[in-house]
């Protein structure tokens, strides 16, 4: 690891403030951020720990909730609101990592958190991620946990985050600061695809600072009808080979409203907006599933390592689609 140095911000101005020196990054749970300092790829000369600032509460706020962004993702998965309200967010916090992670990782740390892409964190092989313009390891490498939606020649890399896709499909907004005052980041807006960019993640400028992630309370609908789904290798701490948001609104028999949101299989959450669009109006039943699956992952593309992940991806939704109908139930 790299010599830097490490300040502790007080309140959002020092912070704020602080950021704006040459190669500073802030550091909360710094699970990730770490792991990448440890292997060279992450290098800031200074870190400012944000863990003294106040954003740690989840408040109601508008008849929706709002998520500190210094909040444990522990914290939040088993908070009272979260569980009642938005269980999908709480399924897809503990569909992530470990439990020690959780405990360290903050709300806002998970949204920042970066490829696991493997060339990604090989300094020996290219990667225009963590070198812009030096080439991609994975285009011509083992593709196995890369992406199937929104790739570009430039990267084919994932989103690692199980609790961005519930975020993602229930359309929470992401509240920052900066120096020119506070703004509102739609979550749809958040991540970005790679591009001939694929070194920048996120619309975040580099001196902002995530305070807090609001769960708008048109969402409440789909407390009663949603379920994360996550497909891995291993059935504790592994990333998503797919995974699968899924809520739905159902009156009388139909859905109104369908959210699908899919993680594993792009740059960033994958809104499955053809899933969606094709549930509006169906029954809850199994053609429609099959359909809206299908009218998603018609536009995926797979490399020779994985394609399996598209015929898993409409399984995937398929299956989540059911438990949520069914109340989450699984049989
Ligand atoms: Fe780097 Fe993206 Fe290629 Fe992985 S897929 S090696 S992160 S450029």
């Amino acid at each position: 690891m790299n010599p830097f140095a490490y300040t502790r911000a007080t309140n959002q101005q020092a912070a704020i403030q602080a950021i704006a020196q040459q190669n500073a990054k802030f550091i909360a749970g710094g699970t990730n951020l770490l792991d990448l300092m440890k292997e060279h790829i992450e290098q800031p000369t200074r870190l400012i720990d944000i863990n003294r600032l106040e954003f740690t509460q989840i408040v109601e706020r508008n008849g929706g909730l709002r998520l500190g962004a210094l909040a444990k993702n522990s914290d939040t998965a088993n908070h009272r609101l979260v569980r009642e309200h938005y269980p999908l967010v709480t399924q897809a916090i503990l569909a992530g990592a470990s439990a020690q992670l959780r405990n360290a990782a903050t709300n806002g740390g998970n949204l920042m958190q970066r490829t696991r892409c493997y060339y990604f964190y090989d300094t020996a092989m290219p990667c225009n991620k963590r070198e812009p313009d030096s080439g991609c390891g994975a285009l011509e490498g083992f593709s196995r946990i890369h992406a199937i939606f929104g790739t570009s020649r430039q990267c084919i890399a994932t989103h690692p985050s199980d609790m961005c896709v519930a975020l993602a499909a229930l359309d929470a907004t992401v509240q920052v600061e900066g120096p020119q005052g506070p703004r509102s980041i739609p979550f749809a807006e958040f991540h970005r695809l790679p591009g001939d960019t694929p070194h920048i993640d996120t619309n975040l400028r580099r001196d902002e600072l995530i305070t807090a992630i609001d769960l708008p309370a048109t969402a409440n609908v789909f407390a009663d009808h949603s379920y994360y789904l996550k497909v891995r290798d291993r059935a504790s701490y592994a990333f998503a080979l797919v995974s699968v948001a899924a809520a739905l609104d159902i009156r009388n028999g139909l859905i109104l409203e369908a959210r699908v949101a899919m993680g594993g299989v792009a740059h960033k959450p994958w809104r499955a907006t053809k899933a969606e669009s094709a549930l509006k109006g169906q029954r809850p039943e199994e053609s429609s599933f099959r359909s809206a699956a299908e009218a998603e992952m018609q536009s995926a593309v797979g490399t020779e390592h994985n394609r399996f992940k598209i015929e898993l991806g409409r399984r995937a939704i398929v299956r989540a689609l059911t438990i949520a109908a069914n109340s989450g139930r699984t049989a």
